[in-house]
């Protein structure tokens, strides 16, 4: 890339979350392969961060790459109104067996965000064909579930800034976020706030929406699977729909291959994403229980109200289906393991350093949490001179490599983070 690409970059291209007049440096990538991108002057770097969760077998992999070349042959894209393909099947086939068994009628979407519209409408039209129609959502505080109106509705009101859309946006209900950890001892009044919310609103609320064990781009706080069994039982008991948002936590990630295994409950629908097609096209998937569908199916309505355009491109289903073949193989498990075990002797004695506040640890996601946040231009340009790709936000530098990491490779990951964080010139006080 030219200098001339980058100007051009930088003044005609929106990046995420960053200014239009002020933006953040963009780093230009031509290659990645393994666990390594290539910048364009031709230095490597290793990468901490699966490009946000979903390049967990690493990039440029030969089955994921031959999987997408032999589809293109067949076809690239078809509509899925009154046609199907032996991609879509195929992978749906999969899906279906991998998740918790009452899952078993699946939607394909184009992204994450768009998983969790759909989880939502179905929700919304279960009820409507209920003949009770209800509205609302009961979440967290600190969640995220993605950027278009609906799911920002439930992510976090301050994070992502709901003032912003005051009488746009539909008013959820936000409990409390967990503060009971992933290892802590189980509080029974941590969950005090919640049941009392949905208590005081059992009748308007149609589902409850959380991302299991792990909230992700809301802080990356890990907490106790009680939450979500209690949560299961609750939901139960007043006929309440629990909605599963994986796209983050979802293929193995947390060490299971779904967080909600950690509880072992079954939410009654699901939303998966990112890692589905290991990391390569976008894709999302979104699975109900065959009452949710049938409900839907036998309302007003007939069917359920949504069909995008791109719905089960074949070319990522194709690669999709490969990716969770690979998963089946299972060495994943082994990987996350070696993966949390280095992270934990790595980043551990992090804890005792002046600039942090917490390290946690969870599968293959390490996170060192800062007292003051980063400032993001200088740490991410230290950490390019490291020869390491890590993306730090906020007060939270974490890692997230692709589970075929090496461990010279996460060596150098945890020391770059471990240098960073013993110079206090790259946070604001
Ligand atoms: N839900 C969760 C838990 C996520 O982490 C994300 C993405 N960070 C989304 C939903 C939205 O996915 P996408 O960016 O693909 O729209």
């Amino acid at each position: 890339m030219t200098p001339a690409d980058l100007t051009f970059d930088r003044r005609h291209i929106w990046h995420p979350y960053t200014s239009m007049t002020q933006p953040l440096p963009a780093y230009p990538i031509v290659s990645a392969a393994g666990c390594e991108l290539k910048l364009a002057d031709g230095r490597p770097l290793v990468d901490g961060m699966s490009s946000w969760w979903a390049a967990i077998h690493g990039y440029s992999h030969p089955r994921l790459n031959e999987a997408m070349k032999s589809q293109i042959d067949q076809m690239s894209h078809v509509m899925f109104g009154g046609i199907t393909h032996p991609a879509a099947v195929a992978l749906c086939r999969r899906l279906v067996a991998m998740t918790p068994e009452p899952l078993e009628c699946v939607f394909l979407a184009d992204s994450g965000s768009v998983a969790v519209e759909v989880a939502m409408k179905m929700a919304l039209q279960y009820w409507h064909a209920k003949g009770e129609p209800r509205q609302r959502f009961l979440t967290f505080r600190h969640g995220y579930h993605g950027d278009t109106f609906g799911a920002m509705s439930v992510c976090d009101p301050d994070n992502s800034m709901h003032s912003l859309w005051q009488g746009y946006l539909p008013e959820h209900l936000f409990a409390p976020a967990p503060q009971c950890g992933f290892d802590d001892e189980w509080d029974e009044m941590d969950i005090v706030p919640f049941a009392r919310l949905m208590a005081a609103h059992r009748q308007e609320i149609a589902a409850v929406i959380l991302e299991p064990v792990v909230q992700g781009a809301g802080g990356m706080r890990f907490y106790h699977p009680e939450w979500l069994r209690r949560i299961r039982r609750m939901c139960d008991r007043e006929g309440i729909l629990l909605i599963a948002d994986e796209i983050a936590t979802g293929f193995g990630r947390t060490g299971k291959l779904f967080a909600c295994d950690h509880a072992g409950i079954a939410p009654d629908i699901m939303c998966l994403g990112k890692a589905l097609t290991g990391g390569t096209m976008t894709l999302s998937a979104t699975l109900a229980t065959r009452n949710v569908a049938e409900t839907i199916s036998d309302g007003e309505a007939g069917c359920f109200m949504h069909g995008p355009t791109f719905m089960g491109n074949p070319l990522a289903c194709a690669v999709a289906c490969e990716s969770l073949a690979l998963l089946e193989e299972g060495g994943w498990q082994q990987q996350v393991k070696a993966i949390e075990q280095q992270l934990l002797t790595g980043l551990g004695p992090l804890k005792d350093c002046e600039q942090v506040a917490d390290v946690r640890v969870l599968g293959a996601i390490g996170v060192v949490e800062t007292h003051y946040p980063v400032d993001m231009a200088a740490l991410q340009a230290f950490f390019v001179e490291q020869g390491v790709w890590v993306r730090p936000f906020g007060r939270l530098i974490y890692l997230m490599p692709p589970y075929i990491i090496s461990r010279d490779q996460l060596a150098k990951l945890i020391a770059a983070v471990t240098k960073a964080v013993a110079n206090p010139a790259f946070f604001r006080r």
